[in-house]
């Protein structure tokens, strides 16, 4: 079905299915690792690009392309590449785009392992890269050199909330020629369009929000036009980033819901915010929908609403932070986020614990900072599981 001239929650159910010869109104998972050719001459028409077709999965599947089409005019691009982790999707883009002797910007608080790998592989292979508060402009425009090929966005980030403004950045990047990649996770397509905004690249992981049931890990990255398309796709194709077809078929299963869970779990948070930032243990709440996030504005004018995460703090530090966490009974103590269940973690003991106390406190992330992702339950019981566990802070 062609959905391009249909609203957001048609093309969530309908984008990128393709007529099935059985008629079947969800497409088969296409679970082969291999097609057979016709006779030598189809296989010949195939391998030169003569002819559509399939070969071989790590190349190219139905299921995988399905899900991949669907993403990509979700989020307005020219095409998407499905990728086994949400990291694979970064190391895609940082590959696809970092040659020995470039340079890369990136914000001090992305995803702990998207500057983990960075600062650990990278420089092997010759890639310099800078991480400064991007939430400031200013910050982006003085880390530039000759050498800078990406900026390397997430917004909001990981897990302070810092908002970026995109279309100010993508402005100051490409008047340099440099690449802009937002990693779109915390939003997903439904709140944030990157490319619209300027973007040329953009990543999700889509075990979070785009998937959103816990039950699968996968990535995602789209390009705005076909030349960097093709450069994505050497390295997901040749690297092995690929997605396995099941994989990508329970992904292409929840993104369905993508926006009525959303809807529910940000009506959750916003109502989950607000209660945190009237109790008496509550120290601070960092959630773009509040009055009092520093980039309130900057958040209502990119984000079509504020999302389900919310960072607080509680008074008393690690020790009092650690006893809510023992305490909840409804929220599940776990990382991760995005999904239809009430997930709580605790950053500075887990996520990003191989940072230094130093390098968390410039990215903001104290030890008193607990993140939460509000799930889609009963908004009551949420706040009633918070109350609980706080009154052991
Ligand atoms: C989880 C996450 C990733 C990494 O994704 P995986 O699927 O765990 O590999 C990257 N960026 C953000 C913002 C994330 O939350």
């Amino acid at each position: 079905m062609n959905t391009k001239d249909k609203g957001f929650n048609s093309k969530l159910i309908h984008a990128g299915a393709y007529e099935d010869a059985n008629g079947s109104a969800v497409n088969p998972i296409y679970q082969t690792s291999t097609f057979k050719f016709k006779n030598a001459d189809h296989g010949a028409r195939l391998f030169a690009g003569e002819e559509k077709g399939y070969i071989y999965t790590r190349l190219g599947n139905p299921t995988i392309e399905e899900l991949e089409n669907a993403v990509a005019e979700l989020e307005n691009g020219y095409k998407a590449l499905g990728t086994s982790s949400g990291m694979a999707a970064v190391n895609t883009v940082y590959l696809a785009f970092l040659k020995k002797g470039d340079h890369m910007i990136s914000h001090n608080a992305v995803y702990g392992p998207s500057r983990g790998v960075m600062e650990t592989l990278y420089p092997g292979l010759g890639v310099e890269s800078t991480y400064v508060d991007c939430t400031d402009l200013d910050n982006i425009k003085k880390a530039i050199k000759p050498n800078t090929k990406l900026l390397y966005l997430e917004t909001p980030a990981n897990p302070t909330m810092g908002i970026t403004d995109i279309e100010g950045a993508v402005a100051i990047a490409h008047e340099q020629n440099i690449l802009v990649c937002v990693d779109n996770t915390f939003c997903s397509p439904y709140l944030q369009k990157p490319i619209n905004m300027g973007a040329d690249i953009v990543l999700h992981s889509m075990t979070k929000f785009i998937n959103g049931h816990a039950d699968i890990v996968g990535g995602i990255v789209i390009a705005k036009n076909e030349e960097l398309y093709n450069k994505l796709k050497y390295v997901v194709l040749n690297v092995g980033f690929n997605m396995d077809p099941h994989q990508a078929w329970l992904t292409r299963r929840g993104l369905k819901t993508l926006a009525i869970r959303i809807d529910r779990a940000q009506e959750n948070a916003i109502k989950v915010a607000q209660f945190l930032e009237s109790h008496p243990k509550v120290d601070w709440v960092l959630f773009p929908g509040l009055k009092s996030h520093p980039q309130y504005e900057l958040a209502k004018k990119q984000m079509k609403g504020p999302g389900a995460m919310i960072s607080f703090g509680v008074k008393g530090g690690l020790e009092s932070g650690k006893k809510v966490m023992d305490n909840v009974h409804l929220a599940l103590l776990a990382v991760s986020l995005g999904g239809i269940e009430t997930l709580i973690q605790h950053p500075a003991s887990m996520t990003h614990s191989k940072l230094t106390k130093e390098a968390r406190e410039k990215a903001g992330i104290s030890d008193e900072l607990i993140r939460l992702s509000v799930g889609i339950e009963d908004v009551d019981d949420i706040i009633a599981d918070l109350d609980h566990a706080l009154s052991f802070a």
